[in-house]
């Protein structure tokens, strides 16, 4: 009697726990322009009056990223991972957490398919970047670039024009070879 109540139960069980064949993470970051220090944006070294200030290199594009990786999968945020309480992370390339982050994603049996992120600033222009932030951030989770999404705005009416916010979302693809 419980064996046959039991076996539809299992199969249930077994349906929830495997993995799902895409999962989608987003990512938030804002950062403030502080005078004479470097800008950072994807990784690429930006000419600037200012630069971010915060965590690390204050590369607010890459941190989004990071974290829209580990909500891919659920994982502990980039603040827990690598507090900035913690003076090893002081200034630190933020290249560091999105490979952490995309080896967790990997980890978990996963890739990465696209990416999509938006920033928020009101200076410097990023047009003139976009291609060299989209190829790094592509090198960076090796992937062509033609699947990384990257569109900048300024901050109309929000009354942050002294900072850099960016938005991230990613989604993951369960790998054929996964355990
Ligand atoms: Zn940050």
């Amino acid at each position: 009697m419980s064996k046959t109540k039991n076996q539809p139960r299992r199969k249930t069980e077994k349906g929830r726990n495997s993995k799902p064949l895409t999962r989608i993470g987003y990512g938030w970051d804002s950062h403030e322009f502080e005078t004479s220090i470097p800008l950072k944006l994807g990784g690429v070294s930006l000419p600037h009056s200012h630069g971010l200030g915060g965590h690390s290199d204050g590369d607010v594009l890459l941190h989004a990223l990071t974290d829209a990786l580990l909500g891919a999968i659920a994982a502990p945020d980039i603040g827990s991972l690598f507090p900035s309480s913690d003076p090893r992370w002081k200034g630190t390339d933020s290249s560091v957490f999105l490979r952490e982050a995309l080896k967790r994603v990997r980890a978990a049996g996963y890739a990465v398919s696209s990416v999509d992120a938006t920033l928020i600033l009101l200076a410097p222009r990023i047009g003139p970047h976009a291609e060299k932030i989209r190829q790094r951030v592509a090198e960076l989770l090796d992937l062509p670039p033609d699947r990384i999404g990257l569109k900048a705005k300024t901050p109309e009416g929000l009354k942050t024009d002294n900072a850099a916010i960016a938005h991230a979302v990613v989604l993951i693809e369960r790998r054929s070879t996964a355990a």
